[in-house]
């Protein structure tokens, strides 16, 4: 497959790889917080239930003690009201039974008129010792309200209701039973109760609310029993949270009785909504972990491959190119060789000549064999570093003076500029040559116009720096970062037209961090580049053990 359709469908997948992880990330960010929602809305919707329940268990409780009133018989009822004869044994039974719960305190029963509700005679009350129904005068207001209520609505209702019993409440907290004989539609008489209200607070409805609400923290919900007409709170399950209108979130009203109460709850955060939040916190932190990974992983193993296939690239240009270079020395050695061995040339002046050709020659490939060793070493991890104290000042000095007539030879000015004070650092003086050898004939093989070299060293901190500079062609700034990698050469007409092969910096990068120091570039396309050397100073500590690199210091035992 070619390499540029093999890229595309790289790329292609890097963009699905990724476009699907968002969509996998995007769905299960959404399900995860569907999850919370739900979690708190089935919490919230279990207390709502909760409240709906505890209102309609209180009418239970209201009228759970009057539930003989189905097994009344209403026209014997009816026979013995009109007659004022004795009322019926069943009848008692309810009345007995409603007046020994504690949740009422009296009983009262009129006929179907209800004069006394009216002012205007007496109504019969229930005696617990004589255990019957008795004639008495004083008719308290609760009583001729909660009748005269139940009489007024039972006028309206009477003649289509189909049941024997029908109850009313009133605010004054009286409970009234409409009794209906439904053979004649006739209302036979009122039945009615008084409600303890503190037994109905105090003993029913709060222990009820702390029973199923435990406190805020635990619940997660504050209930309150609520007087509105009063603006009290008459029961609550965490007296610690003072009722407040803005916090509350349910307002729940008992069915048909006890109107002007309510029960409110205001919801905090539950145990459980909490919990659900800290496990959707953690879930997601989760998640962005392994999608960072994973989106991490994927362009790593797509820019690894990418740099592995151009290193490939770069490597097979290298190879034709490496094997073409080699032959051209060999081929003019033979040639020359041949001419030579033939004993045709005798004029001493070409024999020179081809004696000269052969020399540089075999220079030459010397020097690019020694290269390409140096780089297979360094491959291997062969390279041995023998690091010596050395003042780089005179190392330098030594290297100047061994190459100046060199290079001036090539057109080229010199100059160098040692520090004022010794340069001392660790360093094998071999592997020093050759990093400058290598930056100097660079600078020679890019220099065009302006053909001068400075090499300057400083002290700069806890650092020698050896600047190397040229003001030749230049690296453009987007090639800066790959001009150390192995094999790597900027595609332009300067280098097109100078030989190399993409090696020399790379040995220089690998000789100057083997040394513990490392090497930076700075440089303007057309303008010129400066190569920077920073080797860390050595210096002796006050119990004279050596502070430099550990493994250069150990090195440097065995040589010293
Ligand atoms: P080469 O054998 O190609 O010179 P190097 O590893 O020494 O290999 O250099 C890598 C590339 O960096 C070169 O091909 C060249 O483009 C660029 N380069 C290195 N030194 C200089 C310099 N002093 N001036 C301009 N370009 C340079």
């Amino acid at each position: 497959m070619n390499w540029k359709k093999l890229l595309t469908y790289r790329w292609i997948l890097l963009g699905l790889g990724l476009v699907s992880l968002v969509g996998l990330t995007g769905m299960n960010v959404y399900s995860l917080y569907a999850l919370h929602e739900n979690t708190i809305s089935s919490s919230f919707e279990k207390q709502k239930t909760q409240i709906n329940d505890l209102a309609n268990e209180s009418r239970y409780r209201l009228t759970s003690p009057l539930r003989d009133r189905f097994n009344l018989n209403m026209p014997n009822l009816q026979e013995a009201v009109l007659s004022d004869s004795e009322l019926p044994e069943n009848f008692y039974t309810l009345v007995s039974k409603a007046y020994e719960d504690s949740i009422f305190t009296e009983v009262y029963f009129s006929d179907a008129e209800c004069k006394a509700c009216d002012g205007d005679g007496p109504i019969q009350k229930y005696n617990p010792e004589t255990k019957k129904m008795e004639w008495v005068s004083e008719v308290p207001d609760a009583v001729k309200d909660g009748i005269g209520m139940s009489r007024t609505r039972m006028r309206v209702l009477i003649s289509e209701y189909q049941f024997n019993t029908r109850v009313f409440f009133d605010t004054h907290r009286s409970l009234t039973i409409a009794m209906v004989n439904t053979h004649t539609q006739e209302v036979v008489g009122y039945l009615l109760v008084l409600i303890d209200e503190d037994y109905l607070i105090n003993q029913h409805l709060s222990p009820l609310i702390t029973s199923t609400f435990p406190p805020t923290n635990k619940s997660g919900i504050t209930v309150w029993l609520h007087d509105w007409t009063k603006n009290e709170v008459l029961a609550t399950n965490d007296p610690e949270v003072p009722y407040q209108r803005r916090i509350e979130d349910i307002n729940q009203s008992f069915p048909e009785m006890l109107n002007n109460w309510n029960i409110k709850a205001a919801f905090a955060q539950s145990p459980m909504v909490a919990a659900s939040q800290a496990s959707l916190y953690r879930n997601l932190f989760v998640l962005a972990i392994a999608v960072i990974l994973l989106i991490g992983a994927l362009v790593f193993m797509f820019f690894t491959a990418q740099k592995e296939r151009e290193l490939a690239v770069r490597q097979a240009g290298f190879l034709a190119n490496v094997t073409h270079e080699l032959k051209t020395p060999l081929a003019v050695m033979q040639a020359a060789g041949e001419n030579l061995a033939d004993g045709r040339v005798k004029n001493e002046e070409r024999l020179r000549t081809y004696g000269k050709h052969i020399y540089d020659e075999s220079m030459r490939l010397r020097r690019m064999i020694e290269k390409l060793l140096d780089v297979a070493k360094s491959d291997a991890g062969q390279t041995m570093t023998k690091p010596v104290l050395a003042d780089l000042n005179q190392l330098t000095e030594k290297f100047v003076n061994e190459n100046e007539s060199f290079i001036k030879d090539q057109g080229f000015e010199l100059s160098f500029a040692p520090s004022s004070e010794p340069a001392m650092v660790m360093i094998d003086q071999d592997n020093y040559e050759t990093i400058l050898g290598n930056l100097i004939e660079n600078a020679l093989k890019y220099s065009f116009k302006d053909k001068s070299i400075d090499i300057s060293i400083a002290k700069k901190g806890k650092n020698v720096h050896v600047d190397v500079e040229d003001h030749g062609a230049g690296i453009p700034r987007e090639s800066q970062k790959f001009i150390f990698d192995k094999f790597y050469r900027v595609e332009d007409a300067n280098t097109a037209k100078t030989k190399g092969h993409g090696l020399g910096l790379s040995i220089v990068k690998d000789l100057v961090s083997n040394n513990g120091g490392e090497i930076k570039v700075k440089s303007t396309y057309r303008k010129g580049s400066t190569f920077s050397l920073h080797f860390p100073v050595f210096f002796e500590s006050e119990n004279g053990a050596t502070a430099h690199t550990k493994h250069v210091a150990n090195e440097v035992e065995n040589v010293i």
